[in-house]
């Protein structure tokens, strides 16, 4: 399964703000954005010419590396969110905030998407009762989330739960015996992501 192996840091580097990738270390002084506050390359600290262009390109980058989602994948769930009734932009968000591995983190069950991929593919998390190995996978209402019974990552996971702030009122979530429930799907105020959707609708709907 394909995925984006590039350093995370240079990722918020270049989109010149914190995106959270790393879990603990982004509440450290060793977060690359703030040792470095400016984007990686040679032509780093050069003048960055802006256009139209740029700045919706820019937003969606943004967007796919937040989620941790590749280009061909983000461009689906953007030409589903354009068939669905309602505001695109909003459609897509909710879509992606939606992933089984968003849904960890936010929950507090992964201190970061890559760790819940991680758990996930490794077979650690059930939905309803059953087994569930993709990352990708769609939460709807009504799903109960539990850690897989023969799971050793226990201890991983208690550890990231120390990290949560608060969960989001659309989710429910257990730390102790590690289950959560999603409520409903979230609105678009509920949705903690730094991007600006509008602009990746400008962007293909060229
Ligand atoms: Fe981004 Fe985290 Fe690296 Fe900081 S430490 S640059 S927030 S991935």
């Amino acid at each position: 399964m394909a995925r984006d192996t590039s350093p995370q840091c240079k990722q918020c580097r270049r989109e010149g703000q914190k995106l959270f990738l790393k879990g603990e270390r982004c509440l450290t002084d060793k977060c690359g954005v703030e040792r470095r506050s400016y984007p990686p390359g040679e032509h780093g600290r050069g003048r960055q010419k802006q256009s139209e262009y740029r700045v919706q390109l820019r937003e969606k980058q943004k967007a796919r590396r937040y989620y941790g989602v590749l280009e061909k994948q983000f461009r689906l769930y953007y030409e589903k969110a354009s068939r669905q009734p309602g505001i695109t932009g909003e459609n897509l968000l909710r879509m992606l905030e939606c992933r089984f591995d968003n849904v960890l983190v936010r929950l507090g069950f992964a201190a970061s998407r890559r760790q819940a991929r991680q758990l996930i593919l490794h077979g650690h998390w059930t939905v309803n009762g059953r087994r569930v190995n993709i990352p990708s996978y769609q939460l709807r209402d009504n799903d109960v989330i539990a850690i897989h019974t023969k799971s050793t990552a226990t201890p991983v996971i208690r550890e990231a739960t120390e990290l949560t702030g608060q969960v989001p009122a659309w989710l429910q979530a257990d730390h102790d015996s590690l289950t959560a429930k999603v409520l409903r799907k979230p609105e678009r105020r509920e949705i903690a992501a730094p991007v600006e959707e509008q602009l990746i609708v400008e962007l293909y709907s060229k």
